[in-house]
């Protein structure tokens, strides 16, 4: 649900075209297994790491599916130790890789429903693989960014992820789904951060509901 007060999606999205160009996601990418791969290992890793590990690690080593199950787990486990929760994130990646192999012919597809009944991808990972790899506007991934941004513009009083979708889609059209995800995020990480509120740099100031320059309180939850 919106709050009365917030701010439409439809000035949001236009305002923050003339001041971002985002790309179609922040994580880097050759293929789909490789996007897929990227956004297993950003659960509680920032991209900037994720592109470190992927593009110096993993890209050069593994293109395929059976590449990343010709190595033993600890192997894995090694190369994306600096990810965090790196056992985790390898098993994932491994039975990922096999259930694509057994299913898919090797390769990830391009549905939600055969996304998500993959290991380690949710909806939201899905999104992003759908629109960044495929051109597919299943649905708009909701991160942290997209979470706190979303309620601190009163976009949305909820905290759940599918819910705050679910709020988002009716106020952008489909082919604009993916840039809402990546404006929103762009602002989220250049004024709006978890940490502090730049509201004086924002272009948003005067209107946002959780505006410091106009002495509003944060609407963003914990
Ligand atoms: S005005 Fe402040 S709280 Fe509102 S979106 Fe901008 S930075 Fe975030």
């Amino acid at each position: 649900m919106h709050r009365r007060n917030g701010i439409p999606l439809g000035i949001v999205l236009k305002t923050l075209g003339k001041v971002y160009q985002p790309p179609k996601t922040f994580l880097h990418f050759r293929t789909p297994l490789d996007l897929a791969v990227a956004v297993i290992l950003s659960a509680q890793c920032t991209d900037k790491r994720v592109n470190i590990v992927t593009e110096s690690i993993l890209y050069p080593k593994y293109k395929t599916a059976k590449d990343y199950l010709s190595v033993p787990r600890e192997e894995l486990e090694r190369d994306v130790h600096s990810c965090g929760t790196f056992r985790m994130k390898a098993k994932h990646i491994q039975e990922m890789c096999g259930l694509i192999i057994e299913r898919h012919s090797g390769k990830i597809p391009r549905t939600m429903e055969e996304l998500t009944a993959l290991p380690g991808i949710g909806r939201k990972t899905a999104n992003v693989i759908l629109s960044a790899a495929f051109d597919i506007n299943a649905g708009i991934a909701v991160d942290t960014h997209v979470i706190r941004v979303s309620q601190r513009l009163g976009l949305t009083t909820h905290s759940d992820p599918k819910k705050i979708e679910l709020d988002l889609i009716p106020f952008a059209p489909r082919k604009e789904w993916r840039r809402v995800t990546t404006l929103i995020i762009s602002l989220g990480r250049d004024v709006c951060t978890a940490r502090k509120r730049a509201c004086i740099r924002c272009p948003f100031a005067k209107k946002c509901p959780s505006s410091l320059v106009t002495g509003k309180k944060d609407l963003a939850k914990d």
